[in-house]
């Protein structure tokens, strides 16, 4: 997996994998922002809380992102206001604004060094259309009290614009620097944090719940919070059919132009972010966006080559420097699904489907799992609840689990080339005595086959030529091309070829 420029700069600690049984009071699963977060309210009322991760802290999306900590979530109060109602749409600002102020306060009260600046956020448009949509926004904004000012023009900022909405008091920062920092705090607090430790499946027994970890280990939690992104245990929440997996791309080079300071984003698609990052009196264009369905592209490296078109085109920038990718999970109704995992269970709470607008909401999942566990209630669960039926009786639901039908069998169908010639750093799908192989062979002439059968439900996996992963289009699970896990919900890794067929989910299915 190409790194991003956060990871790629940034000094992290290093916390030892879990090597033994434990107990804990609260597990979190994930160390990213939505887990930190958690763990860092949940300080003040426990001192046995125990975060896991399966890879290394901010090593997910929270340290791939644009950084920008904002509740200018493109345009989502007028849609949220006529589906929900005014009431709910307010507070969903409410809700950001108050995540906003959390990440601020932390940044200050520990005086966090992690290029923190607050900047006004932009949603733009090119088009007509989009114009429309923009109003239409702005109106709702307006009715709602939310502080947009709507423009005409961005002075200093050189895309010839429609129209545009503003939003002061936002901020961007560098999300992983945040997170080293983060986890440093909480583990003064009191906090474990044990990193490389996959939770490989949970249990019930009792009133206590047993997750288990790598070797034959076990996390005995009476609370257990799934902060992993990904929704790995389902609890017939159905997540798996209720959000879909997306991939975006960013990249960074040298601006040698300055643009207005700001955040920006336009309305209409390929999606497109900005920013500008500032570091040893250097500016740098991040700039990206560029979505697709997880699984769904025929040529993800090309992606590249229409981002760098579109930066030189508009900014004045130096060679790319940096690129990479990484995932985010989109809801039906484009709110992230936070809180009791369903309605009849207790203690097992979930924050998924943050449809890349993670970082303020990893704050308000913070709030809300702190409110549920200290009082039973908190103002934001409504708006934010996972069980809502509006995420699921809708005819978004019904399109988009027909696509994963649909592809399912397309993945059945799709044949795979006989010859077995695989060149170097190629991918592609091979057959094999009759069967079905992924084929990868490395930049030293090291070929790997694997079972590209996903382990979680059974759909057929597609090459990724930019991550040289193998990808799910169905539910978004990842595995790097030796079959090890990359991105759940899948538990199980590919197996190789002469290991037999893949483990799928038994507990889904
Ligand atoms: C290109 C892009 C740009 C974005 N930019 C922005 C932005 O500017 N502003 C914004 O608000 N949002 C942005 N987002 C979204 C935001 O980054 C995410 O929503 C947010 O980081 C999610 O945080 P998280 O902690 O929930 O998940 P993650 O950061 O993904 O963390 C989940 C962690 O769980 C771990 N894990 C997974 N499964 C298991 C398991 N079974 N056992 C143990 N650990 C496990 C993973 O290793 C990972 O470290 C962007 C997203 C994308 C794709």
């Amino acid at each position: 997996m190409e790194n991003s420029f956060w990871i790629l700069n940034n000094e992290s600690e290093d916390y030892s994998a879990l090597d033994k049984s434990i107990d804990a009071e609260y597990l979190i699963v994930g160390a990213g922002l939505t887990g930190l977060h958690t763990a860092y309210l949940l300080s003040d009322i426990s001192s046995n809380i125990v975060i896991v991760d399966a890879n290394k802290v901010g090593s997910g999306s929270s340290g791939r992102n644009t950084g920008k900590v904002t509740s200018s979530h493109g345009l989502i109060y007028d849609y949220i206001s006529q589906k929900y109602g005014d009431k709910s749409s307010k507070l969903y600002y409410e809700a950001n604004e108050e995540g906003l102020r959390l990440i601020k306060d932390i940044v200050q009260k520990y005086n966090i060094d992690c290029n923190f600046e607050t900047v006004p956020n932009y949603i733009f448009t090119t088009e007509d259309e989009g114009l429309e949509e923009i109003k239409k926004e702005y109106k709702s904004c307006e009715r709602l009290g939310i502080p947009y000012e709507y423009l005409n023009n961005i002075e200093g900022f050189p895309i010839k614009i429609k129209g545009a909405l503003k939003l002061d008091n936002q901020a961007q920062f560098d999300s992983k620097k945040y997170m080293n920092k983060l986890a440093q705090i909480i583990c003064e607090k009191g906090v474990s944090i044990y990193e490389n430790t996959p939770v490989l499946g949970l249990d019930t027994d009792k009133n206590e719940y047993i997750a288990k970890v790598n070797g034959d280990n076990e996390i005995k939690a009476k609370t257990v919070i799934i902060a992993s992104s990904n929704p790995w245990h389902d609890s017939l929440g159905l997540y798996f059919s209720k959000e879909q997996a997306y991939r975006s791309y960013l990249t960074l080079s040298k601006l040698n132009k300055p643009i207005a300071k700001g955040m920006y984003i336009n309305v209409e698609k390929p999606s497109k972010t900005i920013r500008v990052y500032h570091e040893n009196d250097r500016d740098y264009l991040v700039c990206g966006g560029f979505d697709h369905k997880t699984g769904k592209c025929d040529d993800e490296c090309k992606i590249f080559g229409s981002i760098v078109e579109f930066a030189k085109n508009n900014f004045k920038i130096g060679m790319l420097e940096y690129r990479w990718s990484t995932q985010d999970y989109i809801t039906t109704d484009n709110i992230p699904y936070i809180g009791h995992i369903n309605n009849n269970t207790n203690n097992l709470y979930i924050a998924t489907g943050f449809c890349k607008w993670g970082i303020t909401t990893s704050a308000v999942a913070a709030i809300i799992f702190k409110d549920l566990i200290t009082n039973g209630e908190c103002k934001y669960k409504e708006v934010f609840n996972p069980s809502r039926t509006g995420s699921y009786l809708n005819m978004k639901y019904l399109k988009e689990n027909s696509i994963v039908a649909y592809d399912y069998i397309k993945g059945k169908l799709k044949k795979g080339h006989t010859d077995c010639q695989v060149e170097k750093d190629e991918g592609k799908v091979v057959i094999i005595n009759g069967d079905k192989y992924g084929a990868y062979r490395d930049k030293d002439g090291k070929l790997y086959v694997v079972d590209i059968t996903c382990t979680h439900l059974g759909c057929e996996l597609k090459f990724n030529s930019f991550e040289k992963s193998w990808d799910c289009p169905c539910h978004g699970s990842r595995f790097s091309y030796d079959g090890s896990i990359l991105n759940g919900p899948a538990l199980k890794p590919l197996k190789l070829l002469g290991m037999g067929d893949n483990d799928i989910d038994p507990d889904l299915v």
